[in-house]
């Protein structure tokens, strides 16, 4: 085999392995479409002969109501399907990605949990479907102040620097990676800001309202946070926790990067 075809396989297995990572959250999503398109059509079966009894009009109107609603969530959702596997952006002007993941997603993870499926991994593929959006639509982010959110659990447990405050009271020892990326924040001319919850992220994005965020944290506060600051662009980077929940977590720096090199080229 030579190099050319080599590469064209490699690049197209991790091509494969890309959109596989997507999968769980995309067919969760479509089986939720399903099933409240199955409960919207149950109950429209059981209310039309009283509806058509009481006004045929009237049943007309709730019967196009039902069938509107559906078909903003199938185009909702066709359209994030497409954008983060094609990686074209399709969901401008719309911009409805908010609307169909916040209805559809709740209904993905009661039904992962019913076929035993890890929550976790459900709200890794968000992520991943996530930033393959926030991607697409390189061409919408304008300016360049870029915020990165780190979690506070990076910082080691026996450091006593309040870098919540000021993320400068790192003293940069390296016993953590929270010297690190505050190092690659000055390379980059990105604003680092630790924070040791959502309300405290939700406080800062607000006090520096930037065109783009590099959040770093656990696939639950990840998830929960794109959808709070949606519709500013977010590129997730999930921690590693070989100590556990919330203790001493680390992450893996050449994500950290992709995600920078990604919002400085697209300047
Ligand atoms: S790099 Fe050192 S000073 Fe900075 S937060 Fe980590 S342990 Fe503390």
């Amino acid at each position: 085999m030579n190099n050319s075809t080599l590469s064209v396989s490699v690049s197209e297995e991790t091509a494969w392995r890309a959109a596989w990572t997507k999968f769980p959250f995309l067919f969760f999503c479509w089986l939720s479409l399903l099933i409240v398109a199955g409960i919207e059509g149950v109950i429209y079966y059981l209310i039309h002969p009283r509806l058509f009894e009481l006004n045929p009009r009237v049943d007309l109107l709730v019967g196009i109501s039902f069938l509107l609603f559906f078909g903003i969530l199938f185009s909702g959702l066709f359209l994030i399907t497409v954008t983060s596997l094609v990686g074209i952006d399709l969901l401008y002007p719309h911009n409805k990605r908010s609307v169909t993941v916040k209805l559809l997603f709740p209904v993905a993870i009661s039904l992962a949990q019913l076929f035993k499926i890890d929550r976790n991994k459900l709200r890794a593929s968000f992520v991943k479907v996530n930033n393959a959006l926030t991607k697409a639509q390189s061409g919408r982010i304008k300016g360049d102040k870029i915020l990165v959110l780190l979690p506070h659990c990076l910082q080691i447990d026996i450091c006593n620097r309040k870098i919540t405050n000021d993320v400068n009271n790192c003293v940069r020892c390296g016993r953590c990676p929270v010297g690190e990326l505050v190092t690659l924040g000055e390379q980059h001319g990105l604003k680092i800001e630790v924070v040791n919850g959502g309300t405290l992220a939700r406080r800062k994005v607000a006090a520096l309202h930037p065109d783009g965020i590099i959040a770093v944290a656990c696939e639950r506060d990840l998830t929960l946070g794109i959808q709070d600051v949606h519709p500013i662009p977010v590129y997730g980077v999930i921690n590693d926790r070989p100590h556990g929940p919330c203790v001493n977590t680390c992450v893996d720096m050449s994500l950290v990067l992709d995600a920078i090199r990604f919002f400085r080229k697209n300047q």
